[in-house]
């Protein structure tokens, strides 16, 4: 069968399967660090590139192959390269891509490391950024500059979850000359496709969705073309930010389930988006399938489901916030999204707590503002946690 023209589950399944010697139905774990060689002539063939043969884990291994193959069918790209984590595949972006003195136009609310790598490491290296709203395509075109390489979209921003339109970004990226790199770990992409809106780069933390258990922590980058695909592909060799083999094998084995996790998870998100914003301790809610998001039509058009990340700001403020999240007993107080738990945050004093007090409140990062990602428990056990929470403060 052709697996890339099945329907998205049956990749889920498919899509990462190897040809096995003794038939095994999962892919084994290759957990070696270097391949022996037939011949002196094969090992010859290997570094000179005529043979595929594995030379060493770090280059390639038949276990992470196997989901590198996986991931590059879900995201309709010519390759994707797993990495260590989300941010070594933001990292190896950026150090494959920006040069001393090139210049980056970023989202303003993205995932706060992200950010921080660059204001406060990157910048020795010459590296120039400007953190902007993306969801304004003007304020996009004011910002390209003529050393302009890079637009890096994060949408639904985190934790904001206002939304870019990535169709008129990719329109932008190309009347420019730039290119376009799309951080999807939020839809992950079963939600969303952005190479084929016209990204030329999409990377996930693998940590959050596409694992989807809390129990690995990677990332992974597709690129569309061929060219693109080699030039990320030699930064990770030589960075050694390579996944592991037993990395691989368990977020071989949580993507499987990746369409039924998130159907469940975003229909539990939008009954409990819609309690939250009938309540009265409540002052305000943010999720792409509620009509009050003023963007709800944008994100009809360019997601496939409203997802499963919900930000609400209380009106009690930072210290309701506070009584909230002390109080809840089956949500777990912790950073990190997109696993089958409920998980609350505080994202001012957690996730980006390194971004500027200015910053901050710039992009929309308030001290009320609580993140919740909606796990798969029953939802009715989700909204009496959240109602007993509340009626705490
Ligand atoms: C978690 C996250 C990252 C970083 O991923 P790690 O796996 O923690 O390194 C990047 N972007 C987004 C949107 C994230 O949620």
């Amino acid at each position: 069968m052709n697996i890339e023209k099945s329907g998205f589950s049956t990749k889920l399944i498919h899509a990462g399967e190897i040809d096995d010697q003794f038939g095994s139905a999962t892919v084994p774990i290759y957990q070696t660090s270097t391949f022996s060689f037939s011949s002196a002539e094969e090992g010859a063939k290997c570094f000179s590139g005529d043979s595929d043969g594995y030379i060493y884990t770090r280059i390639g291994n038949p276990t992470i192959d196997a989901l590198e193959r996986q991931l590059a069918i879900l995201e309709n790209g010519f390759g994707a390269i797993a990495v260590s984590s989300g941010m070594a595949a933001a990292t190896t972006i950026y150090l494959s891509l920006l040069s001393s003195g090139d210049h980056i136009v970023s989202t303003d609310a993205i995932y706060g490391p992200a950010r921080s790598v660059m204001e406060k490491q990157f910048v020795r290296f010459g590296f120039e950024a400007t953190y902007i709203n993306t969801t304004d395509i003007e304020t996009i075109k004011a910002a390209i500059r003529p050393n302009t390489k890079v637009l890096y979209i994060e949408t639904p921003a985190n934790p904001t979850m206002d939304i870019t339109d990535l169709v008129a970004c990719a329109k932008i990226a190309h009347e420019k000359g730039i290119l376009l790199v799309v951080d999807n770990t939020f839809c992950s992409p079963y939600l969303q496709n952005p190479l084929d809106m016209g990204a030329d780069i999409v990377f996930h933390s693998m940590t959050k969705f596409i694992n989807g258990h809390a129990d690995v922590v990677a990332g992974v980058i597709i690129a569309k073309e061929e060219a693109m695909y080699r030039q990320l592909r030699n930064m990770m060799i030589n960075m050694g930010c390579n996944m592991d083999p037993h990395q691989a094998y368990l977020v071989l084995r949580g993507v499987k389930t990746l369409s039924i996790r998130i159907d469940r998870a975003q229909e539990s998100a939008q009954k409990v988006a819609e309690f939250l914003e009938n309540h009265p301790n409540v002052a305000w809610v943010k999720y792409p399938g509620l009509k009050s998001h003023h963007q709800y039509e944008l994100a009809k058009r360019q997601m496939k489901g409203s997802g499963s990340m919900i930000s609400f700001g209380l009106k009690d403020g930072f210290h309701g916030a506070k009584a909230l999240m002390n109080n809840l007993h089956l949500a777990i107080l912790a950073v990190s999204l997109g696993g089958v738990e409920t998980l609350i945050q505080h994202p001012a004093s957690m996730t980006h707590s390194k971004v500027s007090a200015a910053d901050k409140q710039k992009a929309g990062i308030t001290d009320e503002l609580i993140r919740l990602s909606v796990g798969i428990e029953d939802v009715v056990d989700i909204i009496n946690d959240l109602k007993q929470g509340l009626e705490s403060i």
